[in-house]
Order: structure tokens, then sequence, then C-alpha cells
């Protein structure tokens, strides 16, 4: 069978297609299927987001679809960004000023426990879908360190790598680690495929 990656983002398609590979014969991005769709993200939680947009590309393709959403959701900050972590400063996908605000929103709080989120839908052609969340569990430091990874990663403290931030681990061992790649082993586990 056939599966399209509701996404055009290099990383997320390696990480997918390395942990799915076994399961379809087939696995490709929008752009290698020949799809242009922007899916409006206005679910109001990750796997809203997440299933809408495999829904609108599963109808669109006819095809097996898996789509993610992912964000950092901090205590402190009653699980702000969350949905809204792309666009935390009012612009979407400025990381350098999404970093700025989180550092200021907590310069009082000795509470810096914070939690990556992904959300992962797989929608079938006959509409049926299947659902998995994983989370990477980290503090947020006080400034940025290293220059791996993207988006919160030089603020994201691993405290089980030794104080490391997910920005100072080389790729492979964040691929190993992340909020996706347990929400994908998640969903194998639910499709059967994984104890
Ligand atoms: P999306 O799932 O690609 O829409 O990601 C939403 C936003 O969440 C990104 O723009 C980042 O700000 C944040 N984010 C999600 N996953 C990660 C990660 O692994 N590292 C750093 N930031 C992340």
């Amino acid at each position: 069978m056939k599966l399209i990656i509701a996404s055009n983002n290099a990383h997320k398609l390696t990480e997918i297609k390395d942990i799915l590979g076994g399961m379809f014969e087939e696995i490709l991005s929008m752009g290698e299927a020949g799809i242009d769709h922007e899916t409006i993200e206005d679910g109001s939680s990750f796997m809203e987001n997440a299933e809408k947009k495999a829904r609108e590309i599963a109808e669109i393709s006819g095809c097996c679809v898996i789509a993610d959403d992912s964000g950092i959701c901090v205590d402190a900050l009653d699980g702000a960004p969350g949905i809204y972590s792309a666009r935390f400063c009012g612009r979407h996908g400025d990381d350098a000023a999404n970093n700025r605000l989180l550092l200021e929103k907590l310069r009082d709080s000795d509470d810096r426990r914070a939690h990556y989120t992904c959300a992962i839908a797989l929608v079938r052609p006959d509409g049926s879908c299947v659902k998995a969340e994983g989370y990477m569990h980290g503090v947020i430091g006080f400034d940025e360190k290293g220059s791996n990874g993207f988006g919160y990663d030089p603020l994201f403290i691993l405290p089980e790598r030794g104080g490391l931030t997910a920005a100072q681990i080389s790729p492979e061992e964040k691929n190993r680690i992340s909020h996706r790649a347990q929400a994908l082993h998640a969903l194998l586990r639910e499709l059967g495929r994984e104890e």
C-alpha cells in the first residue's frame, strides 16, 4: 500500500520513512505525490489539527495519509504556547523571536518544566483513522545552547542527557528519543506492528 506524508518538511519525512518504511510499499511526500494543499490549522488540539490535515489529503489523493502536529507545552504557562508554538511571538516560524518571548515569560519562574508533544493521525481511504501521541520531557534553560535541531531546541534541556539541550545532542539521537519518534512507535503499537 502507498502512504503519503502530509508534509514537505525534509526532517519529518526522513524520520517517518525510517520508522514506518517496512510497512508500506511506497512512502511519498506531498510534493512527490504532486499535491499542493495548505490545511488551515484551526483545531483546538494537536490531534484535531493532525487529523484534519490527514483527512483533507486522504480525500484529495484517495491514499493512506499520515499527518502530524507538534509543539511545546510549558507547565508554568499553563501549557502555552502549545498549538500556537510556531507563531508564539505573533509571526509564523520566527524561532529566534519565539525563544526570546519564552525566556521573557519565564523570567521570574522557578518552575521550568516543559514537554514537546507530537500528535499523529493516519487516515485510510475508507475514512478510518488511527491516532497516537508522543512526548519528550525537559526543562527550559536560561539561555540558548547548541546549534542542532530547530525551534525551541536550544532552550530545551534534557535532564536525562546530562543537561544537554535538544540542540546539543546529535540529530540521530534526537530522532531516537523525540516526541515524533515516540508518537510513531505508539502508532505502530496501535496498528499491532510493535509490542
Ligand atoms: P509543526 O508540527 O511542524 O507545525 O511544528 C510546530 C512548532 O512547534 C514548530 O514550529 C516549533 O516551534 C515547535 N516544535 C515542534 N517540534 C519541535 C522540536 O522537535 N524542536 C523544536 N521545536 C519544535
